[in-house]
């Protein structure tokens, strides 16, 4: 029987990648991978490796998340070395627990190796870093991808502090809500607020803009995208040479 690595494959840019996450792609004898995984990473396979695609995003699940983790199973069954590769890491919003539990229940081996989420990397290399002193005091990381009918409208608004960094995943086709109910709790219309689209790679766009006018700016950019609302917004353009 053996072995489930539960593996952060980083933010996209392939350079972000921990050194056991390339030992264990370079060692794996399945590699099970998602849509935000950056297919060039898979380059570094051995050859036999068999690589599946289980892509997920949002609600366009291609395989459904108990299919998956019947896969896990098997596979672990056949195979020595199996990595379950996911975007950033694989438990922020990856539901990495979820398979742990699925295969520790079935007494099949696994381990998480961390990756490098999108949450700080992605902001963080469009220059906005999540703590700042003076500026924000703490993160939180949010997921913006519930609908109001399925408890969207749980996340208590009033909670977000002052001097908070908020960052939303999964959050783009809700940023209408976001900025209108961040407005509704007393953060004004000015309030710095950046989308950032395809972050660490190529192909990244960064609008940085306020709660009153972001929508317009914002809304139809690329997937998977992220939302970043704090002072520390505001930081990205003096690093860039701004005011
Ligand atoms: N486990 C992942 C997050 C999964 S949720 C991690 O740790 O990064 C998927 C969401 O992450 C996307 O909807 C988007 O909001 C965000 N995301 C992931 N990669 C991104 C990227 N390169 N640029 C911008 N946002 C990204």
């Amino acid at each position: 029987m053996g072995k489930v690595y539960l593996t952060g494959a980083g933010p996209g840019d392939a350079e972000l990648l921990t050194r056991k996450a390339f030992r264990l792609i370079q060692e794996a004898d399945v590699i099970i991978y998602d849509r935000l995984v950056n297919t060039d990473l898979l380059k570094d396979t051995k050859s036999g490796c068999e690589c599946i695609y289980v892509g997920k995003e949002n609600k366009h699940h291609i395989l459904p998340q108990d299919e998956i983790n019947h896969l896990l199973y098997t596979k672990a069954l056949e195979y020595a070395c199996v990595v379950r590769l996911k975007g950033g890491d694989a438990v922020v919003f990856g539901r990495g627990g979820e398979e742990a539990l699925f295969l520790a229940s079935r007494g099949i081996a696994f381990e998480f190796v961390p990756g490098v989420t999108s949450a700080i990397a992605v902001p963080e290399m469009a220059n906005i870093p999540i703590t700042h002193r003076g500026k924000a005091v703490s993160f939180r990381v949010v997921t913006g991808y519930e609908a109001p009918e399925k408890g969207y409208a749980q996340l208590d608004w009033q909670s977000f502090i002052q001097d908070e960094t908020i960052i939303f995943l999964m959050g783009l086709h809700q940023l209408k809500t976001i900025c209108t109910q961040l407005m509704a709790v007393g953060k004004s219309k000015d309030y710095p607020i950046a989308v950032i689209s395809r972050g660490t790679l190529e192909d990244e766009k960064v609008v940085v803009s306020t709660l009153g006018k972001i929508y317009e700016q914002a809304k139809d950019l690329p997937t998977p995208a992220l939302i970043v609302v704090g002072e520390v917004v505001t930081i990205r353009e003096i690093l860039m040479g701004g005011s």
